[in-house]
């Protein structure tokens, strides 16, 4: 992409209204566009990330052996009269009358929705287990919409449910979404630490909520900083073993860590002291498993092995895809700009031309972005006729992983430098060199 071609509306100056890096760094790269409180476009260059976060996503869900589909936003308040919840869920509801004075809403979670395409399609045993999920736009009337995407009132979140024969099998499902969401953060390059949490309006008791640590989060969190070492790393699990699944839960979930609504100060006290953490945390994603609970009332049922039928048993479990944006940069950032881990960044790297218009160097730029592109690598190319400062200030801000930059006088050595954006270390090299080093 060329950046003369391209719209990336920077901002020179920081927005008043952002009170937090990761919203600031957002709105100056021209990443969202804020449209009402709690309500974003995204930009070209945040809808670049927002994709790669949900291919991700998608990925990590299929791994785990779960199935997409796409549920619309719109959801009809009859659905809502049989779990109860349409009149439990209060103020955060959006509620719309279509033309004929049809109660709708927009969707702040999706729980009655699956469960009537189940029990519309699914009555046996034997076509179990099932974990549908989707990605898609939630509303959610927040009474406090601020920190940018962090909390909107218009979101976007993947949620998955699963419907399991019995307690045993929907609780490997618990386990089967919490060894996938390791290792979707992870590959975002997050740290996040699953913690016992409290279940609120989709009920139930077991449940775990994931928690980036940053100063600016909204929780807070208490922990032995132990568990912040923990890594899944490249390892292979079997999803289809539920005691290789199960073993992946209890090392992560074994030290002390909880959010201040289950914190237990007895517990806490018997951590050792020099691992004994406070600190705050952004809630990136929670799974529950709540049984019966929607299956029961909207008489969603299955026949069992002994041909007794019987309420299937269903867990919710959900990840903050447009939030993580916000924490992924929280997490990765300097004084100059985001610095965006390898697998989210929106260009693996980025070429700076000092000397637009000079023919070896608008030449040595144009062959680096061909033999990028072949490698699948396309990078984001500064053709600007701008002063070097400038491009420098732009591509930190944007915060590429590499940046080539090409100017005469190396071109006349043979080299262009390549930078990590991370480290700042730069080095010579000639032009198939760089290429051949970014990954
Ligand atoms: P919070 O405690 O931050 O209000 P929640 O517990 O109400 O979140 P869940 O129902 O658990 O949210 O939804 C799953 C995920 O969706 C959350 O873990 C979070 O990452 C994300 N999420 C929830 N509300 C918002 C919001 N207003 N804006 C952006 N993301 C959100
Ligand atoms: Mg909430
Ligand atoms: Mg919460
Ligand atoms: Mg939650």
């Amino acid at each position: 992409m060329r950046l003369s071609r391209y719209f990336l509306p920077v901002l020179k100056e920081n927005p008043a209204e952002a009170q937090i890096v990761s919203h600031r760094y957002m709105l100056r790269a021209g990443m969202i566009k804020q449209q009402s409180a709690g309500i974003y476009s995204w930009l070209p260059l945040g809808l670049r990330v927002l994709n790669r976060i949900q291919e991700i996503v998608h990925q990590e869900q299929v791994r785990a052996g779960h199935i997409p589909l796409l549920m619309p936003t719109l959801q009809p308040a009859d659905l809502w009269r049989e779990s109860g919840r349409y009149d439990d869920y209060g103020q955060e509801m959006l509620r719309i009358k279509d033309r004929q004075g049809r109660e709708m809403l927009y969707g702040p979670t999706n729980e009655e929705m699956i469960t009537d395409i189940f029990r519309a399609h699914v009555n046996s045993y034997k076509d179990l287990p099932l974990t549908l999920y989707h990605i898609q736009w939630k509303f959610r009337d927040e009474m406090r919409p601020r920190f940018g995407v962090m909390r909107g009132r218009e979101f976007l979140m993947k949620d998955g449910y699963n419907f399991d024969v019995d307690r045993d099998a929907a609780l490997h499902a618990y386990n089967r979404h919490m060894v996938s969401y390791l290792r979707t953060y992870e590959r975002m390059g997050l740290t996040a630490i699953p913690m016992r949490a409290a279940s609120g309006p989709i009920g139930g008791d077991n449940t775990h909520e994931f928690l980036v640590l940053a100063q600016t989060g909204e929780s807070e969190v208490f922990y032995d900083d132990r568990v912040t070492a923990l890594k899944l790393g490249s390892r292979e699990v079997d999803y289809d073993d539920r005691a290789e699944v199960a073993g992946v839960c209890a090392e992560f979930t074994t030290l002390y860590a909880r959010t201040d609504e289950t914190h237990d100060a007895g517990l806490f006290e018997q951590i050792p002291e020099e691992h004994r953490k406070v600190g705050r945390g952004i809630e990136v994603g929670q799974i529950f498993y709540f049984g019966t609970k929607y299956s029961e009332a909207m008489g969603a049922v299955v026949t069992n092995d002994k041909g007794e039928k019987v309420p299937v048993e269903m867990g919710s479990h959900g990840i903050g895809v447009s939030r993580l944006l916000g924490a992924i940069i929280e997490a990765n950032h300097d004084d100059k700009g985001i610095i965006w881990p390898e697998g989210v960044t929106p260009f693996p790297v980025g070429i700076v031309n000092l000397k637009q218009g000079d023919a070896a160097a608008d030449a040595a730029c144009a062959s680096l972005e061909k033999a990028l592109l072949a490698k699948g690598l396309e990078p984001l190319y500064d053709d600007r006729d701008e002063r070097a400062g400038a491009k420098f200030a732009t591509m930190d801000l944007v915060g590429l992983p590499w940046r080539i930059t090409v100017g005469p006088r190396g071109l006349a050595n043979g080299v262009v430098e390549l930078t990590s954006r991370r480290t700042g270390v730069s080095e010579e090299l000639t032009p198939e060199a760089a290429v051949e080093r970014i990954a």
